[in-house]
């Protein structure tokens, strides 16, 4: 058996002669940065996401620190946000001289604990970093009522996300601005890395247009210290190509994920299937389960032995990480998660026989 975390030769076959004829009108074309198909694909992205502005970006990291930056936040302000996610989240915030502040996590959906919010704010707060983790909405309708009581930006991290939903709004699109991630593993990925910025804020929009660019407006004509992030034309030729499919690719990702739940029902007293919260529309970046007989380590090995391919996001919270281990914080639940979870293989064109024999294989491996 040979099943890996993610298979992404699939959709490259399926694809392969469309890839080929934009890549090669590009290398025609001799145009690379800032050209027609990164203008293209950010309209057509905006469309998707129903946002007035998307800037596109060399990933999604810069998306956190272009949109951070552009917001204002800098030395000596506070960004509140989950202990458990990728380190760039945490990572933009330093990055921008800012402080992160860890909230701990709902165990249900391992995104930030919204009850918990408030407690964490203080006069230093500037803005509320949720992250829609695994491809699942965090709880916006509160994060959204503290940003407007603290006056606070709302920036969202949905690197994992492209495409889910709140209460049937796209998510990136509730708070004052989203961050995307074409990473090749993401929802929507590239042939390298891209990233992006959605937003409705127009002054907004203008910064990270600038930002991007190394702060000008005009080229030579530099008005503020900025980055190099542009999505490139390649990048962008690619995600044209894939965009106007990512409806069924979520699709396909939902009914892999409600396959796993009927697959792996059984084994409930030794593992915990991935938390559907009723407000959102879950659509597996990742398979998350948990693991409940303090194994998982065992459990990984075992599987890796049959040829599966498993992850554990994340093996430490991020207030555990070097950068912020001297704070001392304790977020049982998101310390917790960070000892059970162990994420299987899946992707659009998994096959119902390749899941079955994951699921084989977990149950052979919690015997
Ligand atoms: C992937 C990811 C990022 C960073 O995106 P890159 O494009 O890899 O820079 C940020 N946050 C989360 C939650 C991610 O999963």
């Amino acid at each position: 058996m040979n099943i890996p975390l993610l298979d992404l030769t699939g959709e490259i076959n399926e694809l392969w002669a469309e890839f080929q004829t934009v890549i090669n009108g590009v290398l025609r074309s001799g145009h690379f940065i800032m050209g027609p198909n990164t203008a293209a694909f950010e309209a057509e992205a905006a469309a998707y996401l129903g946002v007035k502005h998307a800037i596109g970006l060399n990933s999604g990291t810069d998306a956190l620190v272009i949109a951070l930056k552009a917001a204002g936040i800098g030395a000596d302000d506070e960004v509140i946000t989950t202990a458990f996610s990728f380190f760039a989240t945490a990572e933009a915030i330093s990055q921008v001289g800012a402080k992160p502040v860890f909230v701990d996590i709902d165990p249900l959906t391992f995104n930030i604990d919204t009850v918990q919010i408030e407690a964490a704010i203080t006069r230093q707060t500037r803005a509320l970093l949720p992250v829609h983790l695994f491809g699942q909405a965090a709880d916006m309708t509160p994060v959204l009522a503290l940003a407007e009581k603290y006056q606070l930006r709302v920036i969202e991290d949905v690197a994992q996300a492209f495409g889910a939903e709140y209460h049937g709004r796209k998510l990136g699109t509730l708070g004052d601005v989203g961050c995307y991630s074409f990473f090749p593993t993401k929802n929507l990925g590239a042939f390298g890395d891209g990233g992006l910025i959605g937003t409705n804020d127009d002054q907004l929009a203008e910064f990270c247009r600038m930002l991007r660019v190394h702060g000008a407006r005009k080229k030579y004509f530099n008005e503020m210290i900025g980055y190099n992030s542009r999505l490139d034309e390649l990048q962008a030729a690619v995600l044209r190509v894939k965009l106007p499919r990512i409806d069924r690719m979520l699709e396909l990702r939902r009914e892999a994920g409600q396959r796993y739940h009927a697959l792996l029902a059984e084994l409930d007293d030794r593992i915990v299937l991935p938390g559907e919260a009723a407000y959102g529309r879950h659509v597996f970046n990742q398979y998350t389960l948990r693991v409940k007989t303090g194994k998982r380590e065992q459990l990984q090995q075992y599987l890796s032995g049959q040829g599966i391919g498993t992850m554990v996001f994340y093996p430490l919270p991020l207030h555990q990480l070097p950068p912020y281990a001297g704070w001392q914080y304790s977020l049982p639940e998101a310390e917790r998660a960070t000892r059970e979870v162990l994420s299987i293989p899946i992707w659009p064109q998994i096959t119902p026989e390749i899941q079955e024999q994951v699921a084989a294989a977990l149950k052979e491996g919690l015997a």
